[in-house]
């Protein structure tokens, strides 16, 4: 079905805050609205919640999670950025398999399967859209996610 994607972010925003132990600031800007996505609504909301929830996991203090919304092609593209510990190029490729996690650093005392993001890539891809990450360590990590924009 047909849904409003920043709609959809903004419900995420505001339950991600009931919850926080830690400072964090939240933007959200979209060079274009409503932005209607054919998506299943329910998987989508998961999507983003854990994408979220790993920006704020893996950051220390003064959480800054900048999330962008533009147009290419015939897709959406979706940023969520975070200023946090970052991810080392190498690993890269493995975040998005089941269990893996980084084993590095603060990790330890993280909790977390290594789940979300195989998760996270599966609806995706389902939807004919793809994931992409670029980070470094200590310079914050971005996920790109691409969906097909609606006819409608
Ligand atoms: P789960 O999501 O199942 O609770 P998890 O957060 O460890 O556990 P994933 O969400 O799949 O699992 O993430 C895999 C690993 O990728 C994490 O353990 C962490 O090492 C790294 N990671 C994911 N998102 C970020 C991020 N925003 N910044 C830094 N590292 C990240
Ligand atoms: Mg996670």
């Amino acid at each position: 079905t047909n849904f409003d994607v920043i709609k959809l972010i903004n419900t995420c925003i505001e339950t991600a805050k009931i919850s926080l132990q830690k400072d964090v600031r939240f933007s959200l800007t979209s060079t274009f609205q409503p932005v209607f996505v054919d998506a299943d609504e329910a998987h989508i909301k998961n999507v983003i919640s854990n994408l979220i929830d790993n920006a704020i996991k893996y950051s220390v203090e003064n959480v800054d999670i900048v999330i962008s919304i533009v147009e290419r092609n015939k897709d959406v593209e979706i940023r969520i950025r975070d200023n946090g510990l970052g991810i080392e190029p190498i690993y890269h490729k493995d975040i998005f398999d089941r269990f893996f996690r980084v084993p590095t650093g603060n990790l330890y005392s993280v909790k977390g399967f290594g789940l979300g993001l195989a998760y996270v890539k599966q609806v995706i891809e389902q939807h004919d859209g793809f994931i992409e990450v670029e980070s470094a360590l200590e310079k914050g990590t971005t996920f790109i996610i691409s969906l097909p924009k609606s006819n409608i």
